[in-house]
């Protein structure tokens, strides 16, 4: 079982964790939905409109000729609904947004999707139309070495189970620095199993391009750890949890007489709430005895204070 042993740096569009920052003097509090488990993240809360000197409440804003990418080559600009362009101001409170960010060593980014500012796949609210993704900040987060969790994910338990779990997973691998030659053959084994989830078919690429992996080839390592950490973004799906929840349940139950009544075969009708109350009890179960449960493998242990 392997384990972070430190608090993770979170930081959040601030009008998600209750800060009234929103143009129309709106926010909310999403971090209610995490209850206690809350506690075991430092918070890093950040509106780079608010920091781009806009005040509030402000005029919203809207890309005009391309989206965030295009902004930042100079293709596009950004106006307010006076038709004021506020570019400058724009590049220097993301910036300093940005920065920030790698100030408090923010391992993950918790983002408002939908915002032409925080947005990362979808910058308007409306669900008809996606906007023109990535938004302003949310370009300049997809460039970094940081896990974006969109906001409206941490209602459903399932999916902040989801996140949360590649998350520990991303932040883990990042931390591994290959110094023995061999190491990353261990990091595969412990990760594996939620990878194939993930994606199957690029899993098994990666253990192939593993299996052909010369012992000095360090570059090919970095690149294939990169591969990994690009697939860990990407979210599971119900089925795929349902399948390889049972697949390792069975699995320890078989090897360590690990035993829930809680677990249901994957053909066997439940909602998501219960999904979720599965995936937790194992991960608990699993954690007490300190044994690996491959959906979920990197755990968080702090040391009391
Ligand atoms: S989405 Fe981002 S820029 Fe917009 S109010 Fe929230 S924190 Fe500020």
């Amino acid at each position: 079982m392997k384990r972070l042993e430190r608090k993770i740096n979170i930081g959040i569009s601030a009008c998600q964790l209750g800060a009234k920052v929103r143009y129309n003097f709106k926010g909310w509090d999403m971090l209610g939905y995490l209850k206690r488990e809350k506690e075991l993240f430092i918070w890093h809360p950040i509106c780079p409109e608010v920091l781009s000197e806009l005040g509030v409440p402000r005029k919203p804003i809207r890309l005009v000729g391309g989206n965030g990418d295009d902004f930042w080559d100079n293709k596009a600009i950004v106006k307010n609904s006076n038709g004021q362009q506020v570019n400058h101001e724009i590049i220097r409170g993301m910036t300093e947004s940005l920065e920030f960010l790698k100030r408090v060593k923010a391992d993950v980014f918790i983002y408002m999707e939908g915002s032409p500012s925080c947005g990362v796949y979808r910058t308007t609210l409306k669900n008809s139309r996606l906007g023109k993704p990535p938004g302003i900040f949310g370009s300049l987060l997809l460039k970094e070495n940081i896990f974006l969790i969109p906001s409206s994910d941490l209602q459903s338990p399932i999916k902040w189970w989801d996140w949360r779990r590649r998350m520990y997973a991303y932040i883990w691998l990042k931390e591994q620095n290959f110094e023995k030659a061999d190491e990353i053959y261990e990091i595969w084994h412990t990760l594996k199993f939620l990878v194939q989830e993930i994606n199957r078919q690029n899993a098994d690429e990666i253990g192939r391009k593993l299996s052909m992996l010369k012992t000095y080839d360090f570059q090919k390592r970095n690149e294939i750890k990169k591969e990994i950490m690009d697939l860990l973004r990407k979210p599971s799906s119900t089925e795929k949890i349902k399948n390889m929840l049972w697949k390792n349940y069975k699995y320890l139950s078989k090897k360590y007489g690990l035993k829930s009544e809680k677990i249901m075969e994957p053909s066997e009708l439940r909602n998501i709430t219960h999904l979720a109350e599965e995936v937790l009890e194992i991960e608990k179960l699993s954690n007490l005895e300190s044994l690996s449960f491959g959906s979920s493998p990197i755990s968080i242990m702090l040391k009391k204070d």
